[in-house]
């Protein structure tokens, strides 16, 4: 079975980790501030503060930029429930919109129809790891004076005409869960030109402490541990390596499906392919990802509920391409481990599959 992820961890991750359990200083430390400097180095972003989960850094990024009780933030139904999460642990109301299809971003049409006086804020995420539509979200949120979050738990190192994610807004969050582009186990990293967030995100994930027992605000634990930062830091090495892997995978698959929908890119954007997802149209999607399984493919359906029908959201939203893109969304293996008898494997199945009808 071609596995759906493949997370790779090295000799080096473990020489890293033994190298911190050796030292005796565990939590966080000089790792955890290197990995923030060589992160802000490759990633962008002027300041870069690492905490112990991508969930974390969307929270904390909200919490220190003061979005809270009585705030709406725009988000899209279409992602990984932790973004919405994120905006309701902070105090603040989702507001979920639509997205368009090509892209899978949300909407700028629909963020611009849902704003209210209520509004400070819209999170796009870049979901699969192509860049939401920016440059038209920054222009509707300059003229009606909103703030921008990027969810760029997917989306480590890609960009829109030369400017990476997470460096569009005020604040992006990045996510090192073990499935991501990269990992550190757990982990995560806010990214910000303002000084004044970055100090308050700092100071949040340590108990709302910047001098120890002066405690200024009510704060978190939400520390990353340099046991975490010393693999984050290997990893962070190899991205590149293999963010070009994954694009070469992509463009193979691209050249090479037919029968389904393949995941354009716009133009200016750079997609790092966190997932290759394809839309199943003239099939069912479940028995499409079945007949795949059958052929030893496994995949990935990233999401089957829209989170405003969760049981933790459940509302009552006309959300038409959302709920359409719901139940076509299949994510193909496109890790940089993938070998190339692997990569015929997917392709031929795939065509096969989509020839057959079901
Ligand atoms: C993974 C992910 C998150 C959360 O990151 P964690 O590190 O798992 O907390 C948030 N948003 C999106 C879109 C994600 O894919």
């Amino acid at each position: 079975m071609i596995p759906a992820a493949r997370p790779e961890i090295g000799q080096e991750e473990r020489d890293a980790v033994d190298r911190v359990m050796r030292s005796g200083m565990l939590a966080q430390g000089p790792e955890v501030a290197a990995f923030e400097t060589e992160f802000s180095a490759i990633v962008g972003g002027a300041h870069s503060v690492a905490v112990n989960s991508g969930t974390s850094a969307l929270h904390m990024a909200f919490v220190a930029a003061g979005i809270g009780r009585g705030d709406e933030v725009i988000v899209p139904s279409f992602s990984f429930a932790a973004t919405a999460n994120a905006v309701a642990l902070a105090g603040a109301t989702p507001v979920f919109v639509d997205i368009e299809k090509d892209y899978f971003s949300i909407n700028p049409a629909a963020v611009d129809a849902a704003i209210t006086p209520k509004t400070r804020a819209i999170m796009p995420v870049h979901l699969y790891g192509h860049p939401a539509l920016m440059v038209q979200l920054t222009e509707i949120a300059k003229k009606h004076d909103l703030l921008v979050f990027e969810d760029a738990a997917q989306a480590h190192a890609a960009s829109v005409d030369g400017i990476p994610v997470g460096n569009w807004g005020i604040a992006g969050s990045f996510s090192f869960y073990p499935t991501k582009n990269m990992t550190s186990g757990e982990g995560g990293m806010i990214t910000t030109s303002s000084d004044e967030l970055a100090r308050m995100a700092r100071v949040l994930r340590n108990q709302g402490m910047e001098r120890r027992y002066e405690n200024e605000v009510v704060g978190f634990n939400t520390r990353m541990t340099d046991i975490h930062a010393a693999i984050g830091r290997v990893q962070l090495g190899k991205l590149s390596g293999w963010t070009k892997q994954r694009q070469d995978n992509a463009q193979f698959f691209d050249e090479n499906i037919s029968g389904v929908v393949t995941p354009p890119t716009a133009e200016g954007s750079v997609h790092v392919y966190h997932q290759y997802t394809i839309r199943v149209v003239d099939h069912d999607r479940d028995a499409f990802a079945e007949a795949l399984a059958a052929r030893g493919v496994a995949t990935g359906v990233y999401y089957p509920t829209p989170i405003h029908r969760l049981p933790s959201f459940k509302l009552d939203l006309d959300l038409p391409v959302t709920e359409e893109v719901a139940t076509q969304a299949l994510s193909l293996p496109v890790y940089p481990s993938l070998t190339e008898q692997e990569r015929d494997t997917i392709v031929e199945s795939v065509n096969d599959v989509a020839k057959a009808g079901s």
